[in-house]
């Protein structure tokens, strides 16, 4: 990754608040992190041989509550790109009104290339260097890219055995039996599917009309085309970071997804038949995947996926930034001009941090709700938050990621005047 990702949404930040009557004072609680903690740790490999890994852990802001945030295991991870994504998870709560601030963190490594014991070890010395500076009350990790539930299980596990007590509400995204919340594995896909709908309801779509193009199949991009697939639409190009798939009369999800579990590869899953119902399908390239002439472009992989130089071959109407930061700075108003429209990450990914929100809420209460309990409540945050940005949208003419980073940034402000003169 070549741009420096927190510079890059700062740029942002500061000219949504110059553009959007936002105070200065605003800008200037949010221009650099309030603390990072880096370490050097170290895991034993199966071999015998001790290995070192870089590992961050950023609490960027915490006017609105304590600081909440997934943990990363990516090779190009580093510390300003944590520090960038502990700044738009403060942004994401805030817009979407869930009372916590905004954490990442991160360790730099492969986990492709680690065993399953090594990534045990690996997430439970992460918890080791951090167990004083994470806490229920002070800052709560959750999955995020490479991570997922069993790793967090290990890292409440480990968190338990150092505090020695309980304490599921430490990290969200645990497994069920840990007291982790149903809905939270499909959460963020369910928020930017939820989202689409919104954008079908306002525009009176008929879905089967509509064809969507997912880079990234992860977590987030999997349980988003599946749920657009059920509700009619043409999920008609996927893609790992290998390289995608595309069958123009749309793919059959869960069939892609049982052959990618198979073979581990998008590529791999082009030839089989059962994955489209034409047998006209082909393999794309990443780029070709973000060109393809399709209504809805969902970029679900990493950040900087759509820069100024590729911008203008976008030819999608909408964007639903599934992905953290999949757009840099720079190619917004080239978006913009041409008239195509971004529901931002931290609007339309924001349905992981929000069922997180819930996961522990039940851990401190002692509770367990039904799926159909969170996928309702979560309707109603995804919903209430995109209403309130598309009524900005209306009234006062701003774009889409104009308003919901206003709503976000006037909650920070309210915050901070909350807090009188010794915030
Ligand atoms: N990693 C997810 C995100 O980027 C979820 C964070 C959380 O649940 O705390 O929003």
């Amino acid at each position: 990754m070549s741009t420096d990702l927190l510079k890059d949404a700062l740029k942002r930040v500061n000219t949504i608040v110059e553009k959007t009557g936002i105070e200065q004072s605003t800008y200037q609680a949010l221009a650099q992190p309030q603390r990072t903690l880096s370490s050097n740790i170290s895991i034993r490999r199966d071999n015998g041989k001790l290995d070192y890994f870089e590992a961050h852990r950023c609490q960027y802001n915490d006017l609105l509550g304590p600081t909440k945030g997934g943990i990363r295991f990516h090779q190009d991870t580093n510390v300003s790109e944590v520090q960038a994504l502990a700044l738009w998870m403060t942004l994401k709560c805030a817009a979407v009104g869930v009372p916590f601030g905004g954490a990442k963190g991160a360790v730099t490594v492969d986990p492709k290339t680690l065993s399953p014991m090594e990534l045990e070890r690996l997430a439970r010395a992460y918890i080791r260097a951090n167990a004083d500076f994470i806490g229920p009350e002070q800052d709560i990790p959750a999955p995020d890219v490479y991570t997922n539930a069993r790793i967090m299980g290990w890292m409440m596990d480990e968190y338990e055995k150092i505090a020695r007590q309980k304490s599921p509400a430490v990290i969200t995204g645990k497994p069920l039996i840990f007291g982790g919340s149903a809905g939270r594995e499909s959460a963020t896909g369910r928020g930017a599917f939820l989202i689409i709908e919104q954008l079908s309801n306002k525009n009176n779509w008929d879905n089967s009309d509509k064809t969507v193009a997912i880079q990234g199949f992860g977590n987030g991009g999997y349980h988003c085309a599946r749920l657009l697939q059920q509700s009619g639409y043409k999920v008609v190009a996927v893609s790992d970071s290998k390289g995608g798939i595309y069958c123009k009369e749309g793919l059959d999800i869960e069939s892609v997804y049982q052959e990618k579990q198979r073979s581990k590869s998008l590529k791999a899953v082009y030839c089989k038949d059962s994955v489209c119902e034409s047998v006209e399908h082909d393999v794309i390239s990443n780029d070709e995947l973000l060109s393809l002439n399709v209504d809805i472009l969902v970029p679900a992989a990493l950040a900087g996926a759509i820069t100024k130089e590729n911008a203008d071959s976008i030819a999608a109407n909408y964007i639903v930034e599934i992905a953290n930061g999949p757009v840099e700075a720079d190619a917004d108003p080239i978006l913009n001009d041409r008239g195509i429209m971004v529901i931002p990450d931290i609007l339309a990914n924001a349905g992981g941090v929000i069922v997180s929100y819930f996961e522990w809420c039940q851990n401190r209460q002692g509770e367990a709700w039904d799926e159909q309990v969170v996928n309702d409540k979560l309707a109603n945050y995804m919903q209430d938050a995109f209403d309130k940005a598309w009524e900005l949208n209306r009234e006062e003419g701003l774009d889409i990621r104009d308003a919901v980073y206003k709503l976000a940034l006037q909650r920070i402000q309210s915050a901070l005047q909350a807090h009188g003169t010794q915030s």
